[in-house]
């Protein structure tokens, strides 16, 4: 066990409860039902079936006489066959190895599908953040790097920020290293690319300009959208959706919802939240979290955490079509109900493929030193991600499935001619 008097971190038996985790491992994609669209070889199955690396570290910082810091971190190498692993670092007090895995099994098929010269990883660090001052929080960030040092210096493995991790955490280590591409989501003062903050939520709004005007058939100007989460993703998703003319008619986070049928003046809202750190208190209705998800809106866009869409409430959707801003919002058994009752669901790898196109933009830059500007940035994430939609959308035509299976289709396809190429197959 690691806690000890004056310990902050989590308490976890690192000994035990990973011994064995891969023989238990589920992989998210079901590669039975992929293997019965593409030409799936047993030895392909294999390798995407796990990962390839999990890292198991504990890492410790001293505080004071009476006070340090332990918590358990994990970094996950899922599929390196295109590229070096790339995925965010996650801090939170619950995160395991098992989702650390799986949210780099992920970033395996996202970095497949928009075909960029990545493979999937994350890093996982079981803590509270939020006692952490920024002073001991760069503390820690150091201990983190001096584990990773090898790896970040051969990159092998790229991180970037995730849920409460943020690109001042990225300046620490790019300090540390002094490799400008070792990482992405770096302030732009420091090498970081302009566009790289707004790149996930600008990718969520042209993914779902693209479903409104070719799957449902409407244009954008006449259609309705509920954002659950109004972090990162969210905010910036409604900023560019209200641009291309939709109704942004409810938002969330985690301290509430609000619902204005009228639309919400995104830029004031966006002011309301800087200001008070919530879109609870901006002029609205307010009604309960988990309401914002049934309401009968045209487009439900989940952008906080997974597993929100369910088997016990996946019935009780009314929205006409789903956005997966988040990573992993259906769990299978309501993304079977969803699918069942003729909703499409945008998957994750394609929705928010944004934010590690802008990541493969900067690490660009980083290894060329290039210069860009926000604009430019931002129109070659369309760019592929329109590609991305195009590829997606003939798959879904050709194979009769749905999106999720088109796109898995099309990022499979990839994997496997990387196996062959390489030779790993
Ligand atoms: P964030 O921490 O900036 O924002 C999360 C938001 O969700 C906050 O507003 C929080 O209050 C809200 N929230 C949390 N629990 C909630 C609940 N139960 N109900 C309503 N709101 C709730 O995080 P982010 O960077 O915006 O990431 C959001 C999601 O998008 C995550 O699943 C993340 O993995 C995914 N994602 C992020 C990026 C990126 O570039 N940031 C890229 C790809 C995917």
């Amino acid at each position: 066990m690691l806690r000890r008097m004056g310990c902050w971190g989590a308490a976890v038996s690192l000994q035990g409860r990973q011994i064995g985790f891969l023989e238990h491992f589920m992989a998210f994609v079901d590669l039975d039902r992929l293997g019965k669209y593409i030409d799936l070889p047993a030895a392909a199955r294999d390798i995407l079936d796990g990962p390839e690396k999990q890292i198991i570290m504990s890492l410790r910082l001293k505080l004071s006489e009476t006070e340090h810091i332990a918590a358990p971190a994990y970094v996950v190498y899922y599929g390196t066959v295109r590229g070096p692993a790339k995925g965010g670092i996650r801090i939170m007090p619950d995160v395991t190895l098992e989702e650390t895995t799986h949210l780099a099994e992920l970033m395996t098929w996202k970095t497949a599908l928009v075909r960029i010269p990545f493979g999937g990883g994350k890093s996982g660090i079981c803590l509270d953040p939020t006692p952490l001052t920024r002073f001991i929080k760069t503390a820690f960030m150091k201990e983190w790097v001096a584990q990773m040092r090898n790896d970040l210096q051969l990159g092998v493995y790229i991180p970037a920020p995730d849920m409460n991790t943020n690109p001042a955490d990225m300046a620490v280590i790019f300090g540390e290293m002094h490799i400008p591409e070792c990482v992405t989501g770096k302030p732009t003062g420091v090498g970081g690319l302009p566009g790289r903050l707004e790149a996930t939520g600008r990718g969520v709004a042209t993914i779902t300009k693209l479903t409104a005007e070719q799957v449902l058939k409407r244009a954008p100007n006449e259609m309705s959208v509920a954002i659950q989460g109004f972090g990162n993703v969210g905010s910036f998703a409604a900023l560019y959706l209200k641009d291309l003319g939709f109704k942004i008619t409810a938002v969330s986070d985690v301290h509430g919802a609000i619902v204005n049928e009228d639309g919400f003046d995104v830029g004031r809202l966006l002011r309301h939240v800087r200001e008070h750190r919530t879109v609870v208190g901006f002029p609205g209705k307010k009604i309960a979290n988990d309401e914002l998800l049934t309401l009968p809106v045209d487009v439900l866009i989940p952008a906080a955490s997974g597993d929100v869409i369910t088997e016990k409430n996946a019935n009780t959707i009314r929205a006409k079509a789903i956005v997966e801003a988040a990573n992993n919002p259906l769990t299978r058994g309501g993304d079977h109900i969803i699918a069942e009752r003729g909703i499409p669901a945008v998957p994750d790898i394609l929705a928010n493929a944004g934010g590690v196109v802008g990541s493969y933009y900067e690490w660009h830059h980083s290894k060329s030193g290039g210069m860009t500007t926000k604009e430019e940035v931002l129109d070659r994430i369309d760019m592929v991600l329109t590609k991305a939609w195009i590829r997606t959308l003939a798959a879904r035509e050709q194979y009769k499935c749905d999106l999720r299976n088109a796109s898995l289709i099309v990022a499979g396809e990839e994997l496997v001619g990387a196996l062959r190429d390489r030779n790993w197959i």
